[in-house]
């Protein structure tokens, strides 16, 4: 901006100065040729007078002359004017003579300072005459400095001169009548006016391209900070979405659906500076909390409420500020910004911010928070796709109990120190399995397997678990269970089944299907050694006869 302010003074300036210095240059040249006049008409009069004074020296020189009979008897009729009719003047005439010579002498000296062309004949006859002369004079004799035609040429030049004189000192005067009339440009009419105008106009001129050129200026000063501002908010827009592609990567880390979900709860909160943070998955027409930033205590919700509602009907962002929001419960006021997860073509379940409500949430944090739920709906329905298949890896097909797998995960869980004391195992085994399969069929078999199993599930306490250990064996954990209980446990499972009427029951040794069990408890488990004191419990079972319980002492 100083640069434009500089150019638009230079601008205004610059012009004035110029018309000024031409007005000026203008006006000098004019004063330069009426003082030329001036000078000219001056050096006229004096040559004038110095003409006249010469003559006026010579024809009294001429006269005292003749009044001293200097002059010889015949003389150029061009002096005939200055003779006298013998006159005498006597001493007088010398007298005459010499103040005569000296006025002659001094017009020529300002003839000749006023370079007035001049003959020899003239300078001669006003020259100064010597001392001899003016005695041979007085004793009427002519002087040897000029001759009388000297004299009379002289007269007559003179006379010519002074004849002349007049036109050229008419002339110049006529040259300042000229200039007189032609008065200079100053004082012509309208010539301040004009001068006023121009300057008026240049300096109009000059504010008008001035303030355009700053203008532009401006504009492309205005137009280089909005592109500036762009580049910079394309940068920090560009960094966001780096972060947002950080926490994606964090969040599609994990396997396990929690971890996965307070990943995904913990990366929103810190992306939108929130201080809570909720995501839920969608269940029918009910939202199930999984995973939370910021302390929140939720509670399953139902999906048509709230901003929570909104993103899972939509499938879009929902955001605004609400007085309470069903899916940030102990929020109040709230920002609440939901995003859906989007999985495929399937909207999974939402993100759910909630924010000081004195910093809304915008356009550009929905964006945002939908960008990391795209990403968190693909790691969520892979920690879900990987804990179906770990399901699946750790259930038995047959009867859905817990494979042998998971039954030496959760053994080794129940034996691991800061879980329940003691803890009781206890292995079933059918009786005479294959008598049964030989006589109806593995299928049949399988049937009579999958009811017993879920004689022994419906049997046992809520917190044992049942598995399947192999073959038409089972095994059931009783976490906290002594000998007395575990045993009291394993004799109902028992009854419950000798008391059921298996379809073909009848066809074996014992007339009915029954199983026998063998039980453990151990105050300081180990794993191992409680399956197989299990085990041989089980054997000593099924050696005293079968359809029993053996408790291990
Ligand atoms: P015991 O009273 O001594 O246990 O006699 P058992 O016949 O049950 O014992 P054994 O170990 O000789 O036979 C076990 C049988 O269990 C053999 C097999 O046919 C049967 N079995 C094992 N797994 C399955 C299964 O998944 N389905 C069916 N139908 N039968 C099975
Ligand atoms: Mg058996
Ligand atoms: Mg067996």
């Amino acid at each position: 901006m100083d640069l434009s302010v500089r150019r638009i003074a230079v601008a205004c300036i610059l012009p004035v100065v110029l018309v000024t210095l031409l007005a000026t240059a203008w006006a000098g040249w004019y004063v330069g040729a009426e003082r030329g006049t001036v000078a000219a008409l001056g050096g006229q009069a004096t040559l004038q007078a110095s003409t006249t004074e010469a003559l006026s020296a010579l024809s009294a020189e001429i006269y005292a002359l003749d009044t001293l009979g200097a002059l010889p008897d015949e003389v150029p009729e061009e002096l005939d004017p200055y003779l006298t009719d013998s006159m005498s003047l006597g001493a007088g005439g010398r007298t005459l003579l010499e103040t005569a010579d000296r006025r002659g002498a001094a017009a020529l000296e300002r003839l000749a300072d006023a370079d007035a062309p001049m003959r020899d004949s003239t300078r001669r006859a006003l020259t100064r005459m010597a001392e001899e002369d003016l005695a041979r004079a007085a004793i009427g004799r002519m002087p040897d400095g000029a001759s009388v035609a000297d004299y009379a040429d002289a007269v007559t030049e003179l006379q010519a001169s002074f004849a002349s004189a007049p036109a050229s000192t008419q002339a110049a005067v006529d040259a300042l009548v000229r200039l007189g009339e032609s008065p200079p440009p100053w004082r012509r009419p309208g010539f301040v006016g004009a001068l006023a105008v121009l300057w008026v106009a240049t300096i109009a001129a000059a504010v008008v391209i001035g303030r355009s050129v700053a203008r532009r200026l401006r504009r492309a000063g205005e137009r280089l900070a909005a592109e500036r501002e762009h580049i910079e908010e394309l940068s920090r827009r560009n960094s966001r979405l780096l972060e947002i592609v950080d926490a994606s990567r964090r969040v599609a880390s994990g396997t396990d659906m929690e971890s996965v979900a307070d990943a995904v709860a913990t990366e929103a909160a810190s992306l939108l500076a929130a201080p809570a943070v909720a995501v839920y998955l969608l269940d029918g027409a009910v939202a199930t909390p999984v995973g939370s930033a910021g302390g929140l205590t939720l509670e399953p919700t139902g999906a048509a409420g709230g901003m929570l509602g909104r993103a899972l009907d939509t499938g879009a962002p929902a955001l605004g500020v609400v007085s309470s929001d069903p899916a940030l419960p102990g929020m109040s006021p709230v920002a609440v910004l939901a995003a859906p997860l989007i999985a495929g073509r399937r909207i999974t379940g939402a993100i759910v911010v909630g924010r000081d409500p004195g910093r809304p949430l915008d356009d550009q944090d929905a964006m945002e928070l939908r960008l990391l739920g795209l990403a968190a709906a693909t790691a969520i329905e892979g920690a879900r796709a990987h804990r179906s298949a770990t399901a699946l890896a750790l259930t038995d097909a047959l009867t859905g109990l817990g494979n042998r797998r998971r039954l030496d995960d959760d053994l080794a869980r129940a034996c691991a120190p800061g879980a329940p004391r003691p803890v009781g195992l206890v292995m079933i085994d059918v009786d005479h399995f294959k008598n049964y399969n030989d006589a109806h069929g593995h299928p049949a078999g399988d049937e009579v397997l999958r009811g017993v199993a879920a004689l022994v599930a419906a049997n046992v306490r809520e917190q044992d678990v049942v598995y399947r250990f192999g073959g038409e064996e089972l095994c059931a954990i009783l976490p906290g269970a002594g000998p007395a209980e575990a045993s009291g446990v394993a004799e109902r499972v028992r009854a419950a089944v000798a008391a059921h009427d298996f379809p073909g029951g009848a066809a074996q040794p014992a007339g009915r299907i029954t199983v026998s069990a063998g039980v453990a408890c151990e105050d300081g488990p180990e794993g191992a050694r409680l399956m197989a004191a299990a085990d041989a419990a089980l054997y000593r079972a099924k050696r005293e006869g079968r359809d029993r319980v053996v408790t291990a002492t």
